[in-house]
């Protein structure tokens, strides 16, 4: 049987997670569908458009929240009417490590729909790659069972204000559809760390994120209809439904820690809540992403994205 972890302050570690921040910022469906394309060469209101299918006014309204957040900088190619590029900033181009992670994450268990790279080829050694999660310190391939979990209340993200929401109150139907591929959101992601961090029930999923039943329960059973949670029966306790991690959402935990790294360093300037230490060599885990191939870290100019599906 599970351990029971600390419920209040896994609450409070996760509403001042950067994470929990951070996707607040970048978590929704279109937002990520155009940092995607950024990375991938689009940089014109017109071809965002054609090949995203995004309405005309949502588009306008991401592409001024990213360059507000400093993400996306506009360079006029035309004076009239006037036009702009949209070219990744520095900022933006931390965004690369969680990118790549997306990718690894669609390619191995997404349905594909998004306008993903076939391929990646690394310039610097030549081949084609799967990027992959390594520690910063010691270089080693990190997969979440190679990590453990301290948690501290970081009160300084917990004065700032949740941000708005962006548009309506979602259906579960359209929330299935956002974020990171169809199955993925934010509720989804906080979710699945909720669970990485010893919530296996649903009153203590409830109680950390703050969820109603009704609401939580739907999320729930869609997360299990869609391979993201498994349900079992509480061999303890007939009447409990312990709720587990799935391969996919395992594997998951590689872009929420690469999140959650790049908003603490290059948005809020602040540590997280939510600290992971590599257990094999024993330092805090800082995430790097490095080619499958030859092991060496990533840049955005050294590689090359071929074949793009949708
Ligand atoms: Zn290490
Ligand atoms: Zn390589």
């Amino acid at each position: 049987m599970p351990q029971t972890p600390d419920l209040d302050l896994t609450r409070d570690a996760l509403a001042t997670s950067t994470l929990s921040h951070g996707l607040h910022l970048l978590g929704d469906r279109w937002t990520v569908a155009l940092i995607l394309g950024a990375f991938l060469g689009v940089r014109r209101f017109d071809e965002w458009q054609t090949r995203l299918g995004i309405p005309r006014q949502t588009l306008a309204e991401r592409l001024k929240a990213l360059t507000e957040l400093g993400l996306l900088g506009p360079r006029p190619y035309q004076e009239r009417p006037p036009r702009y590029d949209y070219h990744l900033t520095q900022k933006g181009m931390q965004l690369y490590n969680h990118v790549l992670m997306m990718w690894a994450w669609e390619r191995r268990w997404g349905s594909r729909s998004l306008a993903l790279p076939q391929r990646l080829v690394h310039k610097t050694c030549g081949h084609a790659f799967v990027p992959r999660m390594s520690c910063s310190a010691c270089n080693e391939k990190v997969g979440i069972r190679d990590l453990t979990f301290s948690l501290e209340v970081n009160e300084a993200l917990r004065a700032v204000p949740a941000p708005r929401q962006r548009g309506a109150r979602l259906t579960p139907e359209e929330g299935a559809q956002m974020g990171l591929g169809l199955r993925v959101d934010r509720w989804a992601l906080l979710i699945v760390s909720a669970v990485l961090l010893g919530c296996h029930y649903f009153d203590q999923i409830s109680h950390v994120l703050g969820i109603g039943s009704s609401v939580l329960a739907r999320r729930l059973a869609g997360m299990v209809d869609s391979g993201l949670l498994l349900c079992q029966p509480d061999l303890n306790d007939a009447r409990r439904k312990i709720y587990r991690l799935t391969p996919a959402s395992n594997d998951l935990s590689g872009y929420i820690i690469c999140f959650s790294n790049w908003a603490s360093r290059f948005h809020f300037h602040e540590p997280s809540s939510i600290r992971p230490t590599h257990k094999g060599c024993g330092q805090p885990f800082v995430p790097q992403v490095v080619c499958g191939h030859c092991e060496e870290p990533l840049l955005p100019w050294e590689v090359v994205a071929e074949g793009h599906a949708g």
